[in-house]
């Protein structure tokens, strides 16, 4: 049975109107055939593909199913088969955020001439056109124009000016800000009816900030609603029948200020748009996550009631928007609509995912060199470093497998902190081992000799997929933060020896070493927390000799912290990190900012610097139980005073402290 020649409806849609009952029915109206004068126009969305085109975690070096543009293929070429009509649009955050996009930044470039495999693969897929996302600034404008030039399809923005007039439709831009295309609909009844569908993209205006190594001097933004509400009235002089926005901004309830970040929602009260692709959150529309905010209707697919989709991230699904036009006296107006976003793959009760659909090979072939140099790449060295990078002692020193992360985050924080008005607050950095045995068992530890640094290393680094955030915060709240953190440990008696140190109901990943200030920990009182984050004992107080810059630290002093976005919106539950204290969203990933912070730099050398250390207590030793090859290490750590001890159980060796 074919759909093309008979029937607009969709496949999908066709299965579910046959099953009574089903919701289904109601998202897709389709169900329907057009009629004559009525064409079903599909726009497909992929959205913030960051360079994923494999399969392929290239940090973890394993296949992953959740991800890649070779799968979202899948589901276009599933769409191209049985709709009438239809288009491919990529909303942004294609040329950044995985190492094969680094690969080609940092080590084989792009000379005039050359193309960037991401564009290849897009290319190959065919897309009509696409708009730029933030993240494509993150290696510079002469590398995103040289990668753009290899597109065959048009890349449009609005928002994104080298010359900026009074009105924005007097920019001189970037990048043209929109597009107007001549397509062929076919209606209900077989016949061909022109239609001008235009195109105009948007990127948050904060990428000033984010790059402004880069941009500053070379470009300047505007703010989407405003730059919308001047063009789009240009796009209907121009003859648009319909007017989609290619929104690189989220999905968010707030007033219509000046330079929203994410604005796809009060840029649907624009007249004249008639569809909103979004973009940027890295999450899925109409989905749960949108529920409840004012404006949005996550079961109609609909912002201030426009159709509007988000095709998650990496490729994980494809946005679609359904619309069924209607040509009356030479006019054409959305009689309905529906959207949906279509996963590549499932994600199963014990958390493993299964492939919803497989990879095109012609995606793969399109981009396999890239793909190898790549594999090569992230095996290979990228920097080296000076130090060795292990945290077989990061629960109970200062220790450089921490030390490095903080002073990446630190020296990303302070960058972005320029131009603002914290520019000038003490810059601290908070990070915790994440890779500290336990119940990871006695392996489970980051070890990178001194010498060569390879990507892989720094996923050991940091493992978790976070973003960088600042949050600012007192003296008071620096303090509790650190009370919070100090729950990892047992509360020890004065004068006896051998008790055990760790809390093994404490994870280390909350266990955060707070940089650029110094204090010790007083082990011989309770902790003021749980081990949620609950109160315990509200007035105790494990933290002691708090100094900044040599002096004591009190409560109304002010700092900010760089950390993650998991710490900074109350993950762990710590004093001054519950979410109300942000004063910055990375764009960026925390991995990102340490392998830029390493290609930068070439040899790293973080070594601890003994900012912190246990309060001497006499005549007290505590056992601590880490991986058996921190023997190789024992000399190198600062700040306590530890001799082996034997084996500890299952594997770990056992350390002592002499307190
Ligand atoms: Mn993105
Ligand atoms: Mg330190």
């Amino acid at each position: 049975m074919t759909f093309n020649t008979k029937s607009n409806m969709s496949r999908r849609a066709f299965l579910a109107s046959t099953v009574a009952g089903t919701t289904m029915i109601a998202l897709h109206p389709f169900s329907a055939r057009a009629g004559a004068n009525q064409a079903h126009l599909r726009i497909m969305e992929t959205t913030d593909l960051h360079v994923h085109v494999f399969p392929y975690d290239y940090y973890a070096d394993k296949p992953r199913d959740s991800v890649g543009l070779a799968r979202t293929a899948s589901l276009i070429k599933d769409i191209r088969n049985e709709a009438t009509n239809s288009m491919l649009i990529d909303n942004g955050d294609f040329l950044q955020g995985n190492p094969m996009g680094d690969y080609i930044a940092y080590e084989r470039g792009m000379k005039d001439g050359d193309m960037h495999p991401v564009i290849e693969a897009m290319n190959a897929v065919g897309f009509d056109a696409s708009t730029l996302g933030n993240h494509e600034f993150n290696y510079g404008l002469d590398f995103l124009m040289k990668s753009l030039a290899g597109a065959n399809f048009p890349v449009v923005s609005s928002n994104i000016a080298t010359e900026m007039a009074s009105n924005a439709r007097d920019d001189k831009t970037l990048l043209p800000p929109y597009v107007i295309m001549d397509k062929t609909l076919t209606d209900g009844s077989g016949a061909s009816h022109a239609i001008k569908i235009g195109l105009i993209g948007f990127v948050p205006p904060q990428i000033m900030n984010w790059d402004r190594r880069h941009l500053e001097g070379n470009v300047m933004t505007r703010d989407i609603v405003a730059t919308a509400r001047a063009y789009v009235p240009e796009m209907k002089e121009a003859g648009a029948d319909i007017i989609i926005a290619l929104c690189h901004s989220g999905i968010a309830e707030s007033a219509t200020e000046e330079g929203l970040e994410n604005a796809s929602l009060q840029l649907a009260m624009v007249d004249g748009i008639d569809a909103i692709l979004s973009g940027h959150h890295h999450l899925v529309f109409p989905g749960p996550k949108y529920d409840g905010i004012k404006g949005v209707d996550t079961a109609k697919g609909t912002l201030h009631g426009k159709p509007a989709a988000m095709g998650g991230f990496w490729g994980s699904h494809l946005g679609v928007v359904d619309l069924m036009l209607e040509n009356s006296g030479g006019e054409w107006k959305i009689v309905t609509h529906a959207s949906e976003a279509r996963p590549i793959s499932k994600r199963n009760e014990d958390r493993s995912t299964t492939a919803l659909v497989e990879s095109q090979q012609y995606v793969l072939d399109a981009v396999a060199q890239e793909h190898a140099e790549t594999l090569e790449y992230i095996r290979r060295a990228v920097g080296k470093t000076a130090t060795p990078l292990h945290s077989y002692f990061a629960l109970v020193a200062d220790d450089p497998s921490v030390q490095i992360v903080s002073i990446a985050q630190k020296w990303y924080i302070s960058e972005m902190m320029k131009g603002t008005e914290y520019e000038g607050l003490p810059i601290l950095s908070a990070a915790a081992p994440f890779k500290a045995g336990g119940r990871g068992g006695p392996e489970y530890y980051t070890d990178v000799p001194v010498g060569d640094v390879a990507i892989k290393n720094v996923a050991d680094l940091y493992l978790y997929p976070n973003t960088a955030r600042a949050v600012k915060i007192n003296g008071a709240q620096l303090k509790g933060w650190l009370e919070r953190s100090a729950g990892m440990f047992n509360q020890v008696e004065v004068g006896k020896a051998d008790q055990v140190l760790l809390n093994p109901k404490f994870p280390s990943y909350n266990f955060d070493v707070m940089d650029g200030v110094t204090y010790e920990i007083d082990l011989s009182q309770p902790s003021r927390f749980d081990t949620k984050g609950g109160d315990l004992n509200p007035d105790a107080s494990r933290i002691v000799n708090l100094m900044y810059e040599g002096k004591p630290v009190t409560d109304d002093m002010e700092f900010i912290i760089a950390t993650n976005n998991y710490r900074a919106s109350g993950g762990g539950s710590f004093p001054g990190a519950k979410g109300d204290t942000i004063v910055f969203r990375g764009p960026d990933t925390n991995r990102d900012v340490i392998v830029r912070y390493i290609v930068e730099q070439g040899t790293i050398n973080p070594k601890a610097d003994a900012n912190w250390h246990f309060k001497s207590l006499p005549d007290t030793t505590v056992l601590f139980d880490t991986g058996p090859k921190a023997q190789d290490y024992i000399d190198d750590v600062q700040g306590v005073t530890i001799e082996p001890a034997g084996d500890g159980p299952e594997g770990f060796a056992r350390f002592r402290i002499s307190l």
